[in-house]
């Protein structure tokens, strides 16, 4: 059974064919990567998959399922978590209400019969925990740093228990440290069986962390494979050069 699959999936806004008949399999259990320069779709694809954007044509299909078109909460329910290139905190809610809320989102039905689970708060601290950043858990998610409110917004995500966790540049606007100790947890919550998809520019990132790495160019992938191999691919090369 493969995680995450998709046949054919095209979108276009206006005259722009962002996504192009891609066609893709995430290898499952594995940290992937979605490289390529700008403009080559990563994030059209993100948000087909997560259910925020409808494809004009193809399907999404998660553990042989079709997930095409589902609304985002219910893509969520399914076991597919995501962090956001700009992260998505509620700014003015402390770190452990931003936890309990991010898991209220994908359980609305719990939502509407006002249910009250008494060991989410204790999974809340475990995950804070997890990231380091527990000491915090009173603080308005406003007051954390850039970085912290990275930690953060992945520690929302983990509270759904995602089997697959789609990360948006994990390394953006944040500092080298940090990007050392997010590609530690990935790994980690990747030994524990979580598979990932992670589109990133930092390529040392990229290339230390990722076992399979896909390369879309013009909407559609050029390459897939191992980083070192995709690294010395001539059509990537080429994709990135502009030549
Ligand atoms: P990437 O994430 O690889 O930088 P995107 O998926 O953001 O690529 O964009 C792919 C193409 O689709 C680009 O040409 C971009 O300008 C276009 N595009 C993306 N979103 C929209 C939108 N909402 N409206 C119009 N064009 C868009």
């Amino acid at each position: 059974m493969s995680s995450l699959r998709t046949e054919g999936l095209t979108k276009s806004f206006g005259g722009v064919l962002a996504v192009d008949g891609v066609t893709v399999e995430l290898r499952d259990g594995a940290i992937n990567g979605l490289i390529g320069p700008n403009g080559s779709g990563k994030t059209t694809f993100f948000n087909i998959v997560t259910g925020m954007i409808r494809p004009d044509a193809g399907r999404v299909l998660y553990r042989d399922r079709e997930i095409t078109r589902h609304a985002p909460h219910r893509i969520a329910h399914a076991g597919i978590g995501r962090t956001f290139q700009l992260c998505r905190v509620f700014p003015r809610l402390t770190v452990l209400e931003n936890m309990l809320v991010a898991v209220r989102r994908t359980r609305l039905r719990e939502l509407m019969a006002g249910l009250r689970d008494a060991g989410e708060t204790e999974r809340a601290r475990h995950w804070l925990r997890r990231m380091g950043i527990e000491h915090l858990e009173e603080a308005e998610a406003r007051d954390l740093s850039y970085g912290q409110q990275k930690l953060l917004e992945l520690a929302a995500v983990l509270m759904a228990e995602p089997d697959l966790v789609l990360l948006d540049e994990p390394a953006g606007g944040v500092n080298p440290a940090l990007i050392d100790r997010i590609t530690g947890l990935v790994r980690d919550l990747n030994a524990e069986g979580r598979t990932f998809l992670v589109v990133e520019h930092n390529m040392d990132m990229v290339m230390g962390m990722c076992d399979h790495v896909i390369v879309f160019d013009r909407g559609a992938p050029i390459a897939e494979g191992p980083p070192s191999a995709v690294r010395e691919d001539p059509r990537v090369l080429e994709a990135y050069l502009g030549v």
